[in-house]
Parts: structure tokens; sequence; C-alpha cells
């Protein structure tokens, strides 16, 4: 049954925005205090609607609840406390050196709040995606507009309660709506559009941002390659790949795409891959508690259409009355493979193996993208310098799949078609600030160096600049 989601009337949306912009004029959400008891709000109302959240959660992509708690709500949460803890001191303006020209002078950089922002949301992680760049814009002093995926109304419902009863529209408002309404939300004047999404809509933001000469952050996706060298430890390279290749059944954007494993060690990692997969899902994944959905019966039809039955060693089986696909392994996968030709975002597998190391360089260039994330399991450091030296990416993890995107000091985002800017932690917070470079000059000497008639004094001002 097609999911139907609530509408909002251009009217309102314009006149949100506009009202948004009069209320930051006020400079109501710049002091240090507004800006810590605004987190404070939230983390409550989360609080709060953490057990709607998850059951939406459950009913929007049939997230398991450990899961939807450590990728979700638990993450969001964690994010509020570290910032809520730091905040004041990213606040601080941040001394730096003053160069010989302009002594004698002090340098700071100021944080200022960029204003209105529109945030938009993806549908995988439709809790963490909305409210982690909603924290970030808060910390950062701004008012923001979000606007959650129509394609999880049960979460956006609850979200659009709880933005509702916990803040006034003109400091954060939750737009209700579809592609119609992200469209004119998009023709309006904001200060920063901030999108998580695929790089096709990306494009779309971009284009309509620049009408404007809004300043864009896009976290977008991409084919993330994962290298299994010869002298990897197979058992905790298994482990780790099922784990962040099928947590949210594959719809993360920086899961693994597909893995590049050394011939030496294929078989041993592919039979250890079958191993594993039974024992964290069963024999019957369809009946495992942890295993979650695909969002709809169109995404269900575009992932499975990329299982070539020819190449699955593992899994295969779809139901689409039950949205589900099992976790799926296709070896002896080329790059004329249907697979590789766009981003999964689905709970399939593809393994293709490499002797060289520059096959796997030639492979990752080969594809359309700089990837979103790019992961490594060696032992070898000269390895992991390499492979790091080598493939651009937006982040990476050695020896790991996802985690990376756990440690809030890192910043989190793409590179080239995986996207512009970064955020988590201090990141999030920079993303949102504009870093204003104030130089204080001394007024009890005057240096006439620069001042007209300027005589002789480019010999001094040579030497000076050199
Ligand atoms: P999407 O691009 O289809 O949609 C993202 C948002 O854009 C949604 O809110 C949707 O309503 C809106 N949208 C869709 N079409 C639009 C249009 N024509 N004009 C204006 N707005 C439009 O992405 P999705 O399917 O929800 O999410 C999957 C994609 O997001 C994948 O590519 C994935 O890699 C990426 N993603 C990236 C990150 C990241 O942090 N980099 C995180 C999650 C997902």
């Amino acid at each position: 049954m097609e999911k139907k989601y609530p509408a909002t009337a251009e009217k309102d949306i314009i006149e949100t925005v506009a009202k948004q912009h009069e209320y930051f004029k006020t400079g109501a959400t710049r002091s240090c205090q507004s800006r810590i008891d605004n987190l404070l709000r939230l983390k409550a109302a989360l609080t709060d609607h953490e057990a709607d959240l998850t059951q939406a959660l459950k009913q929007d992509l049939g997230k398991p609840e450990f899961e939807a708690y450590l990728s979700e709500t638990g993450f969001t949460l964690h994010d509020l406390s570290m910032t809520i803890g730091k905040v004041k001191k990213w606040m601080q303006p941040k001394r730096t050196l003053t160069s010989l020209l302009t002594q004698p002078s002090s340098s700071r950089i100021h944080y200022s709040p960029l204003g209105v922002n529109l945030i938009i949301a993806p549908y995988n992680y439709p809790v963490n995606l909305t409210f982690s760049p909603l924290i970030a814009a808060i910390a950062a002093g701004n008012t923001a507009v979000l606007k959650t995926s129509e394609m999880t109304p049960a979460c956006s419902a609850v979200i659009q309660r709880l933005i509702s009863e916990t803040f006034p529209q003109e400091f954060i408002a939750h737009i209700e709506g579809e592609v119609k309404e992200t469209t004119i939300l998009l023709q309006q004047k904001f200060d920063h559009i901030f999108f998580t999404g695929s790089p096709r809509v990306g494009a779309i933001v971009m284009s309509a941002a620049a009408k404007n000469l809004t300043p864009v952050t896009l976290e977008l996706g991409g084919k993330s390659p994962c290298i299994v060298h010869e002298d990897a430890k197979l058992d905790i390279a298994v482990k780790r790949i099922v784990n962040g290749k099928f947590l949210n059944a594959g719809q993360t954007c920086i899961a693994p795409d597909y893995v590049l494993v050394h011939k030496a060690v294929e078989e041993a990692f592919l039979s250890r891959l079958k191993d594993r997969i039974v024992h964290v899902y069963g024999e019957d994944p369809k009946q495992s508690p942890d295993f979650g959905r695909i969002i709809n019966s169109s995404h269900l039809q575009r992932i499975s259409a990329m299982i070539d039955a020819q190449k699955v060693v593992v899994g295969g089986q779809c139901d689409a009355d039950a949205l589900y696909i099992a976790p799926t392994v296709l070896r002896n996968v080329t790059l004329d493979d249907r697979v590789m030709a766009e981003e999964i975002f689905g709970p399939v597998l593809s393994v293709l193996s490499y002797q060289l190391l520059d096959e796997v360089y030639a492979i990752v260039d080969r594809l359309p993208h700089h990837p979103l994330a790019c992961y490594l399991f060696s032992e070898n450091q000269a390895v992991q310098r390499e492979v790091l030296d080598n493939i651009q990416s937006g982040g990476a993890c050695i020896n790991n799949c996802v985690f990376h995107v756990a440690n809030h000091y890192l910043p989190f985002g793409g590179v080239g078609e995986s996207g512009m800017g970064a955020y988590h932690g201090f990141h999030g917070f920079e993303c949102f600030s504009h870093k204003k470079g104030v130089l204080k000059s001394a007024t009890w000497i005057d240096v006439p160096l620069t001042y007209a008639p300027y005589g002789g004094k480019i010999k001094l001002l040579r030497k000076i600049m050199k």
C-alpha cells in the first residue's frame, strides 16, 4: 500500500521562512545560554519521544530496536550531550598568529551564525540525519527549517509533533510534504542549505541554491569500496564487513558497496562470509529480529534487479510483499555488471578479486564518484598508508567499516561527487558558522609603512614580505 504523506500550503512555507528571518534578526538565538537552553529542550523532547521514534523506525524501515538506538536515537542523544558540554568552548574566538606586515595587532577567528538554514533529510536514518545537523545548527546560533523524507511518514509524524511541541515555528520548523514542498522551499532565500541524500537530488539542490548564491553542504552517496588484503585478519574482517553492510538492510550511505579481495584469500574469505551471515541472521534471515526491511517496493525492485542469479553465493531471495531482500553476496562480479553501475543501497554485497593494489586503484578510478568512504583490512602499515594516499574518499577506516561515523571528533563528509562540507562535533558547529577573521590593531603606535606617499618605502616592504 502506498504511504500517504501530509502536505503544506505554499503560503505557509513562505510565511515560515520569512518569520525565521525576522526572528534571527532579533538576535534571540545567539547567546551561549540560549543555545544551551534550546539544546537541553531538544534533549528532553527526544528523551520523551524516544519510544515513539523507535516504534516509527520499526514501522518505516523494520529497524530493530538495537539499531534504532545505536544509529538513531542513542546516536543523537550522545551528540546532544557532547554538544551541550562543549558549545561554550567552541564559541570562544580562537586566537591565531599575526603576520609581520600587520603588526602591532592581534588576530582572532570569531564564529558567527549563518542565519536561517534549510535541512533536508533522506529516508534511511530519518532521526539521526534530521537531528544531527539540527543540533549543530542550534549550537552555532541559527534557526532552521527541517524537511524530512516523504518515504518515512511514521518518523516524520513523530518529528512533526516533537518539533511543534518544543520550539516556536520562527525558530525551528518542520515542513511536511513531498517533492512539491521541497521544491517550494528551495525557491526561498536561505542563508545555508544542508542536504543529505543522493547525488542526483544534490545537483537539483545546488542549482536551486545557486540562484540565491546560498552556500550548500551536500552529504551525498556513492560506491564505497572495501579492500581485503592478503594479510588481513579474515575472521575480524568478515565480522566487521557483515556488521557494516547489513545494518539497516544495507541502506547506509557509508556501507561497503563492494569488496575487493586479494586472490590469495578469496576462497577463505567467501566461505567465512557465508558462515558469518548464517551465524548472525540464522538460516532464514527473514525470521531474524535483527534484520531490517527495504523502504518501499520501487527500491526493492531496483535492488533485486541488480542480483544476477548466476553470481549469487549467499542469499538472493526476495519477498516483495514483505519488502524483504535476504543478505546477499555475489562473486566474480565485473565492472560491466549492473550491480557496479550505481550505488547499491541495499543488502547486496558484490565481491571482486585482485592481485595487485594497482588493479584496486584502477577499479575505484573507473567508477563515477569519489567514494564517500573507503575501507581497508590489512595489518601492513605500508599498505595502509599507500591505500590512504591512492584512494580519494570522504572518510576511511582501517580494519573496520562504517564506524568512523560514530566518532564525533572526526569530520564526516564526502569529496567530489560524494559531497562537500563536513559535520559532527566541532566540525558541525563550524559547518553552521561563518568564520570571521578579525584583526585588532594597536593605536598606541601608528606605523606609516603602507601609507602614501610611498617614497622609498618599497625596499622595506620587500624585506618584510619576503
Ligand atoms: P534522495 O536524494 O532521493 O532524497 C533526499 C531528500 O530529497 C528527501 O527528503 C526527498 O524528499 C528530497 N527530494 C527527492 N527528490 C527531490 C527533488 N526532485 N527535488 C527536491 N527534493 C527532493 O535520497 P534518499 O533516497 O532519501 O536517500 C538515499 C541517498 O542518500 C543515497 O544516495 C545515500 O548514499 C545518500 N545518503 C547520504 C548520507 C551522507 O551522510 N552522506 C546519509 C544518508 C544517505
